[in-house]
């Protein structure tokens, strides 16, 4: 199967899942998440019509983009962020999927407005509590979501979860449903029902999320095949 066989496939499933939880099959991004593919593969997902592509290291990324790697389609940072990194990224990313702390997100601020823009992101949430995994733990969430709504530069535009390895089918459901309800509830209580964007769902779990109220997917080895870890 090609890069663009796999888009075609995966778009139809993305359809099928959002119509059976009556949803609206265009208000769902199909996000390539490309790490460890090359420029070409990432123009190949580009012709074929992805939504955008997802970095995960901002060396990579940095590397890629002097290959045009993602010319002709947005490019959004998924991976963890530290800050000493995030120049490189704030004002090249449209979209920040991996905020993991307020003092990031200040930093955010501080290099979006010497840059003179706004930078969107979303805040990740450690959904399964897990000390592997960065993002704000679902109970501090709301409070850190309040302070962030008050930091310059950045607009937060929703949250983006990675539930816990499962290894039962659908076991991720309950997770995403509860980050869907943070979402909901956040959004309306303290965004003024601004909230735009839920990433959640990659290869094996993409229509569940879907189920659940994904309005962002990140998918990679089903769209470039599996990646080959040194
Ligand atoms: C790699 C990655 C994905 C995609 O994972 P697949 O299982 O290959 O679809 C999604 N989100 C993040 C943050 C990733 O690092």
């Amino acid at each position: 199967m090609t890069i663009a066989e796999n888009i075609h496939a995966i778009r139809a499933r993305m359809a099928d899942a959002a119509q059976r939880a009556g949803r609206d099959p265009k208000e769902i991004l199909l996000i390539g998440a490309s790490k460890m593919n090359d420029a070409a593969a990432c123009q190949a997902a580009i012709a074929a019509g992805i939504d955008a592509l997802g970095e995960n290291r901002v060396q990579e990324m940095a590397a890629k983009l002097r290959e045009h790697a993602y010319d002709g389609a947005p490019l959004h940072f998924i991976g963890h962020l530290q800050r000493n990194k995030a120049r490189q990224v704030v004002g090249t990313a449209a979209l920040i999927h991996s905020v993991s702390s307020l003092e990031l997100l200040e930093e955010i601020g501080r290099l979006a407005e010497r840059q003179g823009l706004v930078q969107d992101v979303l805040l990740e949430v450690n959904i399964g509590g897990e000390q592997s995994k960065s993002g704000f733990a679902p109970d501090v969430l709301r409070g850190a979501a309040e302070r962030a709504a008050a930091i310059p530069h950045v607009r937060v535009r929703g949250l983006m979860a990675i539930p816990p390895i499962q290894r039962e089918p659908h076991g991720n459901l309950p997770f995403f449903a509860k980050v869907a309800r943070l979402y909901v509830d956040i959004g309306r209580d303290l965004y003024d029902n601004k909230f735009d964007y839920l990433s959640m769902g990659m290869s094996d779990d993409f229509e569940d999320a879907i189920a659940a109220g994904a309005t962002m997917v990140r998918v990679g080895s089903a769209i470039f095949g599996h990646r080959q870890y040194q």
